[in-house]
C-alpha cells in the first residue's frame, strides 16, 4: 500500500491555513497543523475532527528558529520525510501603509515573518522535502506582490499602497523564482499561488471569497501530480499572475 502522503501548511490554525489543512485531510493527506500558539492548534483540531478528519499540530513560530528546528526534529523521526510544504503563515501590521508613511518597523516586521520566516521554514525543511519522491512546496502570495499589478493604474489593486506587505509578497515570489531555478533538476516543485481576496481576521473580513474558496488553488497545487506538475510559476483562479 503507497504511504500517505505527509503536509505540513504553516499558519494554519485559522483562516485559508486551516481550510487548506482541511482540505489536504479531505484528499487523504496527513495533516499537520503548524501553529504558533498550542491552544489556537488544539482548537483547529477539534474544529477538524467535528467533520470526521484527524490531523495532528506541532509548534512552529516564523521568527522562532529555534520552534523550526524543533518541527524538523519532529517530522523527522515521526515520518523520515515531508511530501507537501505548504507556506502559508504571514501577517499585516496596522503600522504599514504607502511609502511616504509606512512605519519601517512596521515594514520591518512584515518581512521578516513574510519573507524572512518563509524563507527559513524552507530551508530547514529542505532536506525532508529532498527525501519525498515529488515534494510540492507552495507559497502563499498575493496579487499585491505583483510589480505589474502595482505599475498598473487599471488594476482594482492599483490604489492598495502597503509598502511593506507587498514587497514581502514580492520578495516570497522571488524565493519561489530562485528555488525552482535551485531545484530544477529534481522532483521538487515550488510555486507563489495567490488565493484571491478573502475574508478572513487578515482581512478584517472583506474580500470576495470565503476561506474555503480561497484554499482551493493553494491545495491544487499542493496536490499537483507528476504529469501537472509546473514549477517556479506565479498563479491565481483567473490563471497566470504577471510577475
Ligand atoms: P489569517 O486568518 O490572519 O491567518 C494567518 C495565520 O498565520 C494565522 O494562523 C497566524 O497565527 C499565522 N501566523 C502569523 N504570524 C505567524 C508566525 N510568526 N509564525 C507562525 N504562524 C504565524 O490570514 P489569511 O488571510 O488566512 O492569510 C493566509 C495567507 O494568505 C497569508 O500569507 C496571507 O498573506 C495570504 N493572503 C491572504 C489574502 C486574503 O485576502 N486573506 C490574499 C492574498 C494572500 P496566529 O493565529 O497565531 O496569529
Amino acid at each position: 500500500m503507497e504511504n500517505k502522503r505527509i503536509a505540513l501548511v504553516t499558519g494554519a490554525n485559522k483562516g485559508i491555513g486551516l481550510e487548506i489543512a482541511r482540505q489536504l485531510a479531505q484528499a487523504g493527506v496527513d495533516v499537520i497543523i503548524g501553529a504558533r500558539d498550542a491552544s489556537r492548534a488544539a482548537t483547529a483540531i477539534a474544529n477538524l475532527a467535528t467533520q470526521g478528519l484527524a490531523a495532528q499540530s506541532l509548534s512552529i513560530d516564523l521568527n522562532d528558529h529555534a520552534s523550526i528546528a524543533s518541527a524538523v526534529d519532529i517530522i523527522a523521526s515521526q515520518y523520515g520525510r515531508l511530501d507537501i510544504l505548504v507556506n502559508n503563515a504571514g501577517i499585516v501590521d496596522a503600522l504599514d501603509g504607502p511609502p511616504s508613511t509606512s512605519a519601517p518597523e512596521a515594514a520591518r516586521r512584515i518581512m521578516d515573518t513574510n519573507f524572512v520566516g518563509t524563507l527559513a521554514v524552507t530551508q530547514a525543511m529542505l532536506p525532508l522535502l529532498r527525501k519525498a519522491p515529488a515534494a510540492r512546496i507552495v507559497n502563499l502570495s498575493s496579487s499585491l506582490g505583483s510589480l505589474t499589478v502595482n505599475s498598473d493604474p487599471t488594476s482594482p489593486y492599483y490604489d492598495a499602497r502597503l509598502i511593506g506587505y507587498n514587497a514581502s509578497k514580492a520578495a516570497v515570489n522571488m524565493l519561489t523564482v530562485q528555488l525552482a531555478q535551485e531545484l530544477r533538476d529534481t522532483d521538487i516543485v515550488v510555486n507563489s499561488v495567490s488565493p484571491g481576496y478573502v475574508k478572513t481576521d487578515l482581512t478584517g473580513h472583506n474580500g470576495f471569497m470565503t476561506a474555503e474558496e480561497g484554499a482551493r488553488l493553494p491545495v491544487q497545487y499542493a496536490l499537483l501530480s507528476r504529469d501537472d506538475a509546473v514549477s517556479g510559476k506565479f498563479v491565481e483562479a483567473s490563471g497566470i499572475t504577471p510577475w
